[in-house]
């Protein structure tokens, strides 16, 4: 296949015929396929049905320091607990908070604490007059839902392949007390699978900011989900808390994880860790809102996953199911695609999700042109703020919901109505 760039008019008109003929025999078939969101699939989820039945007698109730978890109490989380979920956010216990099952939720409620107390003394941030973000793109749909709903106006910089243009983030930062935070999702990124360089790392960590209590969201969703078993094949990071320690910013940081994706999404386990200052002010006004989260739950998850290196041999498990979808999505778009010129993709080797990007001011009808045939994608758009895109471009394949055969026929129907919006395009702009 010649590019689709230097196809004369007539060969794309039939390269384009090709195409729509191929679609409508997809259409014909009735599908009803599902990309959009980053859900583990069934198979993941039964690795984790043991765990239920790890807490049934009431002598299985009981913490290692006696605490009767079936009642009232405990806060910040059970010591074992705080052990565990320090592993996922590379931390030590004494710093974390172990919450109920949505990490989402505990990033909602840490941005509502700053916009109503403000943080460690600082003028809550809604009496400022404007609260700005720093939102890196493409990024994940529900923290710009969340930024949003707070009224935030939010700011999007380009990620590279080492995370955001620190460039941008610095001027940004440096220029406006009004900017009071960053979304990262630093290992893995949602969705472009990127992990930021240790330089990103250090540069977060010591810029200069106009606030005072400029907060890093630091949501490390996918802190152990390789799809390699190989060191020498899996992202490191740095950690967040060491490199503000280091750069006399040791407040700027809350690190966020849950284990949605490591055991079960709907009963997990969420957490979070910071300077023991930033703890102790979450937990002052987390004993207004709650006297304890579910600790039979946290106990389920100790006794299920144990350690990091229980942690870490479950997730192989995962790994093993995700790699050939993950491998199947890369080939498809390759043998697909790779020769048209017309889009670039990413190769993650871990999180959930490809970031695709299709010629300019296609995103949207290749989107639209999927859901006429049966495949759902993530909407265009979904991977900026407020859902705007400004190239169109960019679109966000989620590979790991549907069976392997499920996923090879939506990734059949997607690279057909990329290369129907790029024969549209290019035929448009001939006329
Ligand atoms: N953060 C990121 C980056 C995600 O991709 C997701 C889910 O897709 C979440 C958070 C959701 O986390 P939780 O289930 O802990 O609320």
């Amino acid at each position: 296949m010649t590019r689709f760039a230097e196809m004369p008019i007539d060969q794309l008109r039939d390269e384009l015929a090709a195409q729509q003929e191929t679609y409508a025999g997809f259409k014909a078939r009735g599908l009803a396929l599902n990309m959009a969101r980053g859900k583990p699939t069934s198979d993941q989820l039964d690795l984790s049905m043991p765990m239920l039945g790890l807490v049934t007698s009431a002598a299985d109730c009981f913490s290692e320091d006696g605490t009767d978890c079936r009642n009232y109490g405990v806060l910040d989380g059970l010591p074992e607990a705080k052990r565990l979920m320090a592993c996922l956010l590379d931390d030590e216990p004494a710093n974390v908070i172990v919450f109920g099952n949505s990490s989402l939720t505990a990033m909602y409620d840490a941005l509502a604490r700053c916009l109503d107390f403000g943080c460690l003394g600082s003028a809550p941030w809604c009496a400022c007059d404007a609260v700005k973000w720093i939102c890196p793109v493409p990024g994940y749909d529900r923290h710009f839902a969340i930024t949003q709903a707070f009224g935030i106006e939010m700011i999007p910089v380009e990620m590279n392949e080492d995370g955001p243009d620190m460039d941008e983030v610095e001027r940004l930062a440096a220029s406006d007390a009004r900017v009071k935070g960053i979304w990262c999702v630093p290992k893995y990124s949602n969705p472009g699978g990127v992990t930021y360089s240790d330089e990103v790392v250090r540069r977060l960590a010591s810029m200069e900011c106009a606030a005072e209590d400029f907060r890093i969201f630091w949501d490390n969703a996918y802190a152990v989900h390789h799809l390699h078993d190989e060191a020498s094949e899996q992202d490191q990071l740095l950690d967040i808390a060491r490199a503000c320690a280091e750069a006399g910013n040791p407040h700027r940081y809350l690190k966020f994880a849950s284990t949605s994706k490591v055991t079960i999404p709907g009963a997990g386990v969420a957490a979070m860790a910071a300077s023991p200052e930033n703890i102790a002010e979450a937990k002052s006004h987390l004993t207004v809102q709650m006297i304890g989260h579910d600790k039979l739950n946290q106990l389920r998850h100790v006794k299920f996953l144990r350690d990091g290196d229980g942690i870490a041999a479950h997730m192989a498990l995962h790994a093993a199911i995700l790699r050939p979808k993950f491998a199947l999505v890369a080939r498809k778009l390759e043998e697909g695609l790779g020769e048209a010129g017309v889009a670039r993709w990413t190769s993650p080797r871990g999180g959930y999700f490809v970031s695709f990007d299709g010629p300019e001011h296609t995103a949207a009808r290749i989107v639209a042109l999927a859901r006429e045939a049966g495949v759902v994608m993530t909407g265009a758009g979904a991977t900026w703020p407020y859902g705007r895109d400004p190239h169109d471009s960019n679109i966000r394949i989620a590979p790991t919901l549907p069976p392997a055969e499920e996923l090879e026929e939506a990734m059949d129907v997607f690279v057909c109505c990329v290369k129907i919006a790029a024969l549209e395009q290019l035929i448009a702009q001939a006329e």
